[in-house]
């Protein structure tokens, strides 16, 4: 029988942050144990077996930037920009959930579909993250694909509220890769980068425009592109209740975003790996609520009874 291959590692939701931090750390764990209890039998979890090496780091990141965050000698203004303080279990945080992302990739090439239980860390730039990103693990499980021929066309689909800004600038020298991001235009980073096909809308989109937009975004650029393996950032922080998200996107509107991508991909025999990227609410079972989409999407579309 099977089973959609999940990855997973119990320190996603380990790291101790200052009282009041915004990022809803514990979501990684939730969202990981909702999975196992809704869908008993439908997904087999792989978990991640070691750190990324900094040698796969170096495929897209200068080496002076990872030392320094490694080792700790990163500058405090680097870490602001980052928005976590420097700790040794942030950097194996980090390290774990790049490391999750490729093993995903991996798990993708051999099954068709596969899910990180965390990851999109699309803010990071070769020699310096932002808002919440360290590494850019799409671009690294893309050149990973890339450089394995397990690929020769990478499309990273990145559907997250913010422009993936760093995915733009870590791929903007390889052609193989294509970069695509739907996004919020009035939302951070205020300065955007140039990705392969920059979609910007409007504050308070609901959900009939908004899915439009992705499906015909999504088809266009795989008949023109052609990819064989697609990357998506399934981002929840286009959800209505979304603390840092500025359009009005429902609960139903994220599961058919994500059906539709899955649907896609399915259709024209495409590899798919999926991250659940950014959301934010403070209210953590509603924040899982939401991010439960995306494996209930991959059920529904590569589930046993689908098949
Ligand atoms: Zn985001």
């Amino acid at each position: 029988m099977f089973q959609i291959p999940i990855v997973f590692h119990p320190i996603y939701s380990q790291l101790t942050l200052p009282r009041n931090h915004r990022f809803p750390i514990e979501k990684y764990q939730a969202l990981f144990d909702r999975v196992l209890h809704q869908y008993p039998g439908d997904f087999k979890v792989h978990q991640v077996a070691r750190p990324v090496h900094e040698d796969t780091l170096a495929k897209v990141h200068v080496r002076s930037y990872i030392n320094d965050f490694i080792s700790g000698e990163i500058s405090e203004k680097s870490m602001k920009r980052i928005g976590f303080p420097w700790t040794e279990q942030f950097v194996k945080r980090t390290r774990f959930a790049v490391a999750g992302t490729i093993k995903t990739a991996q798990l993708a090439f051999e099954h068709g579909i596969a899910l990180n239980m965390t990851g999109g860390y699309h803010h990071a730039h070769p020699d310096f993250g932002s808002g919440f990103c360290v590494f850019n693990d799409l671009a690294l499980a893309a050149k990973q694909l890339l450089d394995n021929d397990q690929a020769s066309r990478v499309l990273i689909f990145d559907c997250d509220v913010h422009q993936g800004d760093g995915t733009a600038t870590c791929c903007a020298s390889d052609s193989r890769i294509y970069t695509v991001s739907i996004h919020c235009e009035k939302n951070f980073p205020a300065r955007k980068q140039q990705s392969d096909w920059d979609i910007g809308v409007d504050k308070h989109l609901e959900d009939d425009a908004y899915l439009s937009i992705v499906s015909d975004t999504l088809e266009t650029v795989i008949s023109a592109f052609k990819p064989d393996f697609i990357i998506y950032d399934a981002g929840i922080d286009i959800h209505r209740d979304d603390d840092l998200g500025l359009i009005n996107i429902s609960t139903d509107g994220v599961f058919a975003r994500d059906k539709l991508v899955f649907n896609m991909a399915k259709n024209m025999a495409i590899p798919i790996m999926a991250v659940i990227g950014g959301g934010y609410q403070r209210d953590i079972d509603a924040l899982t609520d939401v991010h439960q989409q995306l494996p209930r999407a991959a059920r529904a579309i590569f589930g046993v009874n689908n098949r």
